[in-house]
């Protein structure tokens, strides 16, 4: 029987291993973690919402031992050549692979940022952050130092967005339960670009930007960040901002393995695919979600969960259809277009051609959540969900 390796069981794995299961096809799901994480709702579990573990979903509660041959290693090494891939703990052959390692944050080359800036990108980033923010505020206790009371979050596309929408939220309590007077915590969203969310519309920018000022995020657009040091940024401008925590989510690249096994990549070192999503280097190869690299209308397709989902599942009907030896089909997106979420209560955003803000934003923002889980765990995994808080609807 043909051996079939996912690796990867983030939004594009997880999905295509669901329809694998559902057309009763034996499959192997690689994956680090034991568990699925909740990426797209990370800023949530960072900005001091619900509990951080309640952003992950066990595999083994979504695939059952008699469904799916789960393995837990990280793998290291993609060895298309030879068809195999090397984890820590193995080596697994194949006849067909879907690679979904999904992606790293992108640092740009910027003096300092890797080192002096903690990423949101996992679920253990997003409690790093989480326990980062409450030590400094602690810490103000000790010192006075106002420093430890600003936090400087790096990128106002989605994820950054999303994050200081919680922030505002949170760290007023935050404050409350420390007994510190809540109008000297300080929230910086830095953007190099002249926009934030450069992917909505003019309008529902400058919406969003003046509902989070109103909650006290002060937005620094047309501001490059050229140096990172431990708790001071410096900007072209030559303006130095000290904080006692940097969050930097201005960017994502590929997962360094793609280019590592000497896949054909992108600037951002995403490995090309064809237009059913097979490696443009071997045919038994499949690469879907933030790893691949897919042209449609002239430029790839951004990283996002809603295009990761819809790849993987092509990915894995493509990869039926090659074990039966029928035509491959070619993948074509869906692009619905982008929700943000601006704290817990409001958002902003324009979907399936309707743009959106406030309450009703917000709103059609959890229904996507809703549909998600639905996809991968049906009833029971929404209603789980909610009864840990995650879901507002
Ligand atoms: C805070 C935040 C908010 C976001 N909001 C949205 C949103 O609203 N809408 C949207 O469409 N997108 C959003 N995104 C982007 C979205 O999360 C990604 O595009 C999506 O997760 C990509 O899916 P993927 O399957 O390619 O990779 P991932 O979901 O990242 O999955 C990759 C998987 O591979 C595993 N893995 C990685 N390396 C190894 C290794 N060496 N060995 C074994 N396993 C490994 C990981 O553990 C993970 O399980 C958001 C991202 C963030 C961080």
């Amino acid at each position: 029987m043909d051996k079939i390796i996912i690796a990867g069981a983030g939004y594009a794995g997880v999905v295509a291993a669901r329809e694998m299961v559902k057309n009763h096809q034996k499959v192997t799901l690689i994956n680090a973690e034991p568990y699925h994480q909740l990426t797209t709702w990370l800023h949530e579990a960072a900005g001091g919402r619900n509990q951080v573990d309640d952003y992950k979903i066990d595999l083994r509660e979504l695939f059952p031992q008699h469904e799916m041959e789960l393995i837990v290693d990280e793998i290291v090494n993609i060895d298309w050549k030879n068809r195999r891939v090397s984890g820590s703990h193995g080596v697994y052959p194949y006849d067909y692979a879907l690679i979904a390692l999904g992606s790293t944050p992108e640092y740009f080359n910027i003096e300092g940022l890797s080192a002096h800036s903690l990423p949101l990108k996992s679920l253990e980033t997003a409690r790093v952050i989480r326990r980062h923010i409450e030590r400094e505020f602690m810490r103000y206790d000790e010192d006075r130092d106002v420093t430890h009371l600003r936090v400087i979050v790096g990128g106002a596309g989605l994820t950054g967005v999303e994050f200081v929408g919680e922030l505002a939220e949170w760290l007023p309590d935050l404050c409350h339960s420390l007994k510190i007077e809540d109008s000297k915590a300080e929230i910086i969203c830095i953007e190099a670009m002249p926009d934030i969310l450069p992917m909505l519309p003019n309008h529902l920018r400058d919406l969003a930007q003046r509902e989070l000022e109103a909650v006290g995020v002060r937005f620094m657009t047309n501001s490059r960040i050229v140096r990172v040091g431990e708790k001071a940024l410096e900007l072209e401008s030559g303006a130095r901002i000290d904080a006692g925590t940097i969050v930097w989510t201005g960017g994502v690249r590929a997962h360094p393995l793609l280019s590592d096994a000497g896949f054909t990549c992108d600037r951002k070192g995403r490995a090309k695919v064809n237009q059913a999503l097979q490696s443009v280097d071997d045919a038994k190869v499949w690469i879907a979600g933030d790893c691949a690299s897919y042209d449609w209308a002239g430029k790839p397709l951004p990283p996002t969960a809603q295009l990761a989902t819809q790849m993987g599942k092509q990915s894995a009907i493509n990869i039926l259809h090659a074990i039966k030896n029928e035509e491959q089909h070619s993948f074509t997106p869906k692009i619905y277009g982008t929700l943000a979420s601006l704290g817990p209560s409001r958002g902003v955003g324009a979907m399936v051609g309707i743009r959106t803000s406030g309450r009703f934003a917000s709103l059609f923002k959890e229904l996507t959540k809703v549909k998600y889980l639905m996809q991968i765990g049906g009833v029971r995994m929404v209603s789980r969900k909610r009864r840990a808080h995650l879901l507002q609807v």
